[in-house]
């Protein structure tokens, strides 16, 4: 304060009552005190003094120190001292007054010396309540902290650097997962924590972030013992107000076990994919093995069936019963063979996908009819009755007669195998909306229910003693239901154990059925 304007100040105010002024500081929002060297209040205004909870007349006459609280008094009387000692002293100090009905109002103050006109020293105090600005900053203190224990009891790390990549802050989680204390990373660079390699790539990342870039990546810190963890950043930059760069935050995780579990994981998968190559590899010579033995036994087979049929038909001289006998077992032991080698060239085929359909058009009851021609003499030598439900209508489909025969004499050949004398069997065929149904349905021993989902797959036969009784391979049904998928179709079953069974297929009437 200039010297010249305190004086004239000083003389301007000396000039008058000070008490006068009151009537002027009236209505003020403000608390305006007049206080003597002794601190008794010689005046207050009604405003302030009802801020303070008081009428006028109970605090004038009574020491301001009473109204202020304990712990401030001392440097209340201070400065009033101050302010009497030397006159015009002018200072802005906080204090807590205290309210009559209790509670505190803070108060922010400017004490000035006055000379009275009875050449008395008083004190003006101007007292500014400052309450509601008081209690934000206490929120604010609180919420800080709030913010500052949730910080650093996070379990991610938290990273803050400055414009030159220099550590700011980082939180206790940061500072362990890289070996650190707190106070060591402290004013660290961000390029103290990473090796050579990784070094090149935060710089670019910095300078990404320079442009604003906020990233999330993978990156690979270097601890303090020098092993080296995964972590999992979210890097954000920080602009001041005039919108130059001063800084990062970084949030970090901690994900080297993932890194561990992924990396475990990928080598398992090259592992699993080496190994199903082999199986692949095992699977076609296996195919190609069946392929090329089925081939080598049917030359063999059919010249064992062709001579024995000579003998058959006595063109090698007649022959005697016994000789007879012998020939028909001849035969029928090489026809058995002779299925048993087509099913492993079909199986073969159908592994290896040089299985090829050759689809024409033709009516399903045909192939019914036929099919049942060719087994009624099996049946009927079984007593089992062998019978065709079929409409009245065509059922032309887009198909591989031969094959869909093939199907049908497996079902039909399978009924009557595991169907005892007396029983009966019902091929049906039904149109139903863009498909044909075929039901071959029997009343012979069924099968339990364990056993259907893995009835049509290879090899697979129902361990039961019927079973045992009959021939077979186990691949029938397995050939079956993949010549009724390459037509588009599928293949069920439903048994009942003791009562029987019904195999059932469809066939689309696809738009290629028409044609
Ligand atoms: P298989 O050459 O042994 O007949 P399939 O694949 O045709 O081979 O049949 C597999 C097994 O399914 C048979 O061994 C038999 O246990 C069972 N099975 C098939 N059809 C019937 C049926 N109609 N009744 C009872 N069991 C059947």
């Amino acid at each position: 304060m200039p010297a010249a304007r305190k004086d004239s100040l000083t003389e301007a105010l000396a000039a008058h009552d000070p008490l006068a002024y009151k009537a002027l500081y009236e209505e003020s929002p403000s608390i305006y005190f007049v206080i003597d060297a002794e601190s008794t209040v010689l005046a207050i205004n009604r405003i302030g003094a009802a801020q303070l909870g008081y009428a006028v007349e109970e605090l004038e006459g009574r020491s301001i120190l009473s109204i202020t609280h304990p712990e401030d008094r001392d440097r209340l009387r201070q400065q009033i001292r101050d302010c009497g000692a030397e006159s015009c002293t002018l200072s802005f100090q906080e204090f807590r007054k205290l309210r009559k009905e209790g509670g505190v109002l803070w108060v922010r103050e400017v004490a000035r010396s006055v000379q009275g006109s009875d050449d008395r020293t008083v004190v003006l105090v101007v007292c500014e309540d400052i309450t509601a600005k008081k209690q934000a900053e206490q929120r604010l203190r609180e919420s800080e902290e709030r913010y500052r224990r949730l910080i650093e009891t996070s379990l991610e790390g938290v990273w803050l650097l400055d414009a030159d990549n220099k550590t700011t802050f980082v939180n206790a989680e940061m500072a362990r997962m890289l070996g650190y204390s707190v106070e060591d990373m402290m004013g660290a660079s961000l390029f103290d924590f990473m090796n050579e390699h990784e070094r090149a790539i935060a710089r670019r990342n910095v300078e990404r972030r320079k442009h604003g870039i906020k990233e999330v990546h993978d990156f690979k810190f270097r601890r303090k013992d020098g092993a080296e963890i995964w972590t999992m950043v979210s890097a954000n930059p920080i602009f001041d107000p005039d919108g130059q760069f001063a800084g990062s935050l970084g949030m970090v995780r901690d994900i080297t076990f993932r890194k561990q579990v992924e990396k475990e994981l990928a080598r398992r998968a090259a592992e699993l994919e080496k190994s199903n190559e082999r199986l692949k590899e095992l699977d076609r010579l296996k195919s190609s093995f069946v392929d090329t033995i089925s081939h080598e036994l049917r030359t063999p087979l059919t010249s064992i069936k062709g001579y024995a049929e000579f003998l058959e038909d006595n063109i090698g001289g007649p022959l005697t019963l016994q000789q007879r006998q012998f020939v028909e077992e001849i035969l029928d032991g090489s026809s058995q063979l002779e299925r048993l080698v087509d099913d492993l060239l079909d199986f073969a085929k159908l592994e290896s996908g040089t299985f090829t359909l050759r689809p024409a058009r033709s009516d399903l009851r045909d192939r019914v009819r036929e099919i049942l021609k060719v087994l009624k003499p099996q049946a009927d030598e079984n007593g089992i009755q062998l019978e065709a439900t079929l409409p009245d209508e065509p059922l032309v489909l887009q198909m591989d007669a031969g094959r869909i025969g093939q199907v049908l004499l497996n079902l039909v050949g399978n009924a009557i195998k595991f169907t005892r004398p007396g029983g009966r069997i019902t091929v049906t065929a039904t149109a139903v909306a863009d498909a044909v149904r075929v039901e071959v349905h029997d009343t012979g021993v069924g099968i339990p229910p364990e056993h259907l989902p893995h009835l049509f797959k290879r090899f697979y036969q129902v361990d039961t003693s019927s079973t045992r009784e009959s021939s077979g391979t186990g691949l029938g049904l397995a050939i079956s239901k993949a010549l009724v998928e390459a037509h588009g179709g599928q293949m069920g079953v439903e048994s009942t154990p003791g009562k029987g069974s019904t195999f059932w297929f469809t066939l689309p009437v696809s738009a290629g059925s028409e044609a």
